[in-house]
């Protein structure tokens, strides 16, 4: 799983620093995450594929998190894409974009999705056979959620040594990596056991931005491999995340420690500060594994 940061500062974009908008790389599928203004110049720079992004993911419709969308969109339909595309986020995303498209005589020749949500409980959003991905609700000054990312490893390991041993021919291998038995031509059986080992743990990756300091995502983020929790403020002007609802570095610290994450990645910094090793520092006060994100950073989980 490899996490690419387009952007992870709030409010304004500047010539050094763009808003929010991130790639989950997962089971070769590319997830974005958020898309604020300046995010296809970012996957270009990081020559990231257009054509791999299949589907999206808004937080919130704050525009710091989702002024680059109908750019994105519009961009897709003149690169002639003829994939699906699938969009989630808050309850007027789909307006929002259609009145756009309506207003500007557009349309996608390819398929867009909306998906709406409006619910206050965690959900089930996406699944396939290799990934599931689940809504955190947050507390922000707009309805906002988060996005639980998380491998589902169903296939079992191959042991090498094993099947080479046996002499068993490939053409069983996906059999074998299913959980199967092998039965050999002189009509023993080898078990399942004998010839894999189990699946590698599955990996999961939180998202959470923006928000108010809030115990009540603990049980969803429980354990994850790393939390992205959003620190806009440092407890120095604690004030004014209270007033604008968003979390402090030493606050996102804080959750991150509850909930036992293995790593925790901040991001969402206000621009008023010089020095981002400020936020870390002060997240160390409380949680030790505090990765730093910045505008470009590649993060492999
Ligand atoms: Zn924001
Ligand atoms: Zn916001």
């Amino acid at each position: 799983m490899k996490l690419t940061i387009l952007g992870c500062y709030a409010a304004t974009p500047r010539t050094i620093t763009n808003p929010t908008s991130q790639v989950l790389e997962i089971k070769n599928q590319m997830f974005l995450i958020d898309c604020g203004e300046g995010t296809q110049v970012q996957l270009r720079k990081h020559k990231i594929k257009f054509s791999r992004i299949n589907h999206i993911f808004i937080s919130h419709l704050h525009g710091d998190h989702f002024y680059g969308l109908i750019g994105l969109i519009s961009t897709f339909m003149l690169l002639n894409r003829e994939n699906d595309l699938h969009v989630y986020g808050p309850k007027g995303i789909k307006e929002l974009i259609l009145m756009q498209l309506k207003a500007s005589g557009s349309y996608t020749g390819y398929n867009l999705y909306f998906h709406e949500l409006h619910s206050n409980e965690s959900e089930i959003i996406f699944e396939d056979e290799k990934v599931i991905v689940k809504t955190i609700p947050l507390q922000h000054r707009v309805y906002t959620n988060g996005y639980l990312f998380k491998e589902k490893n169903t296939q079992r390991k191959l042991n090498i040594e094993a099947v080479e041993r046996h002499k068993i021919d490939s053409c069983y291998f996906q059999k074998i990596k299913s959980g199967g038995d092998i039965t050999l031509e002189d009509g023993s059986i080898i078990k399942n056991n004998e010839l894999t080992f189990d699946p590698d743990k599955e990996k999961s990756y939180a998202f959470c931005s923006d928000t108010v300091y809030n115990e009540s995502i603990l049980p969803i983020i429980n354990e994850v491999d790393a939390l992205y929790h959003e620190s806009t403020f440092l407890e120095s002007e604690a004030h004014l995340a209270e007033k604008t609802m968003h979390t402090t570095a030493k606050q996102a610290a804080k959750i991150a420690k509850e909930a036992n994450v293995k790593n925790l990645i901040m991001g969402h910094y206000s621009t008023r500060y010089g020095n981002i090793n400020l936020f870390k520092e002060e997240a160390q006060t409380i949680f030790n594994n505090v990765i730093l994100a910045d505008d470009g950073k590649e993060i492999e989980l």
